[in-house]
């Protein structure tokens, strides 16, 4: 069958910038599975994968808006290191704000702590190379749920 909506797609990857720098694999490991049209997914890689079959390989190039979208330079931000009280803080320390962002921090300097909320993928060309390894369809708890169950799933 061809991945189409609601499709359970399975496939093994490797993402680079484009200048060869691996960013992430699933190589040694289970292929990743995604119910297919619900956004699990980077958008410019799904909208590719639409219409593909088991064994189909390709080579994906998404631009950050279809990916994880550009930097936004209003998250890059300059706190006084008071505001983090008694807590240590260090160049490369992440942390989350009540509103699920994840903050870096990127440097300490003079009595400020310089973060950028950004994905570290903000701004960046994916590269993929993808191959499906299977397409089946979703169950209706899946479709329910909205993610896939069993391998290279979530279980709940
Ligand atoms: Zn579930």
């Amino acid at each position: 069958m061809r991945i189409t909506k609601n499709s359970v797609v399975s496939f093994h990857y490797t993402l680079n910038d484009g200048e060869g720098r691996l960013l992430d694999t699933s190589a040694g490991r289970d292929a990743f599975a995604y119910l297919h049209g619900s956004g699990q997914i980077v958008a410019g890689l799904e909208s590719e994968l639409e219409g593909k079959a088991k064994g189909d390989s390709m080579l994906v190039q998404v631009e950050p808006a279809k990916g994880y979208g550009e930097m936004d330079p209003s998250l890059m931000q300059k706190v006084p290191v008071e505001k983090f009280g008694d807590q240590q803080v260090e160049e490369g320390m992440q942390f989350q704000t009540p509103d699920h962002k994840v903050w870096s921090v990127v440097e300490v300097k003079d009595g400020q702590v310089f973060l950028n909320g950004n994905h570290p993928l903000a701004g960046v060309t994916l590269h993929f190379s993808v191959e499906v390894t299977d397409v089946r369809e979703a169950t209706a708890d899946e479709i329910a749920h909205g993610h896939v169950h069993g391998p290279g799933g979530h279980h709940h």
